[in-house]
């Protein structure tokens, strides 16, 4: 499928640099609270381009997340031991051993549009056994508000998948309480196979987990009923330098947004891996993967990919820059922080 484009042009780009906050320390084994950001918004809002297309980074926060062994169960403890020199601190905290994730924001401007690829856990959701995105009071309004743009400015959204940590930013509390678009003026592209299978026609899910059924019905349904949603599957083209491509295996509709302009290459890759410590063990799953063996062959192809074609590999949750660099010799991966 393709989009028209507007006749827009894309305004020129800066590159304007901030930081990262730390990541914090857990304390003991519990799940980390929710505590509030670090930094202020505008330390966590960092800009680049590629090509024609700014790229901004929005930083909701960045600290341990959960135990190394269960977030990648299949990883042995020396995968990310072994690699502790460049894992500490932006990816591993190892007195605890937990693996160190971010939950961010990547804001795209491209040929006069704003487009937002994932919008994280959204405010005050229930979400029963999910401790850390359960009623969270995160700053990603005062994030995008720092980085010069209100949700009347977004074009276009983008669900890599419909886990609950890339979706909850699609809708907000009305004061009414009802759930309703965050971004009234953008159409909501949610890959189709997410949407069957987390939706009402298969039962939210199957019926696996209540959550489920309330991720989707506050910050999915309501997309529907305001008639922003648009499903697509396999390769769908936003504009001249962007192209959503499905890659199944993590849920049954995930994808990767591939980014080509001028002579840079980047691939927006979600959930197909959480932690560096992937790249060299690309068969090591994430404990979320639904589908194990189609994750794993999915993985593979999209490093293969990102490797063979100097494409910067930007996954949803990893630390430090956000932004990879991947090198394979033969079967081997290899990455460095770009
Ligand atoms: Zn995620």
């Amino acid at each position: 499928m393709t989009e028209s484009t507007p006749a827009e042009t894309t305004p020129a780009e800066t590159r304007t640099t901030g930081t990262t906050p730390a990541g914090t320390t857990p304390a003991g084994t519990t799940a980390p609270a929710t505590d509030p950001t670090a930094t202020e918004p505008a330390a966590r809002v960092r800009r680049f381009a590629l090509g024609d297309v700014e790229i901004i980074r929005l930083v909701e926060w960045h600290r341990p997340f959960a135990p190394a062994a269960e977030l990648v169960p299949e990883a042995a403890p020396e995968a990310w031991t072994d690699h502790a020199e460049s894992l500490v601190p932006d990816h591993y905290e190892p007195v605890n051993k937990w693996a160190v994730l971010a939950l961010q924001y990547w804001v795209l401007r491209s040929e006069g549009r704003t487009i937002l690829v994932d919008t994280g856990a959204g405010n005050g959701r229930e979400r029963p056994g999910m401790p850390p995105f359960h009623q969270c009071e995160g700053d990603f309004l005062d994030l995008l508000a720092a980085a010069g743009l209100a949700p009347d400015d977004v074009d276009l959204v983008v669900n890599t998948h419909l886990h609950v940590d890339h979706v909850g930013w699609n809708t907000r509390a009305a004061d009414d309480g009802t759930w309703v678009p965050t971004f009234p003026h953008a159409r909501y592209l949610l890959p189709a196979a997410d949407d069957h299978h987390y939706g009402p026609e298969n039962a939210y899910g199957g019926g696996a987990a209540e959550v489920d059924r309330l991720i989707y019905q506050d910050s999915v349904a309501p997309i529907h009923r305001a008639g922003l949603a648009q499903r697509w599957d396999g390769h769908h083209r936003l504009d001249g330098a962007l192209t959503l491509e499905s890659a199944p295996g993590h849920t049954p509709g995930s994808s990767v947004l591939r980014l080509a302009s001028g002579t840079d290459r980047a691939v927006f890759a979600g959930d197909l891996l959480h932690s560096p410590v992937q790249i060299p063990h690309p068969h090591h799953n994430s404990g979320a993967c639904l589908a194990p063996a189609q994750a794993a062959a999915t993985r593979h192809r999209v490093l293969q990919q990102a490797a063979d074609n100097r494409e910067l590999l930007i996954p949803a949750h990893f630390g430090g820059s956000g932004v990879v660099e991947v090198r394979r010799s033969g079967a081997t991966f290899t990455a460095t922080e770009w």
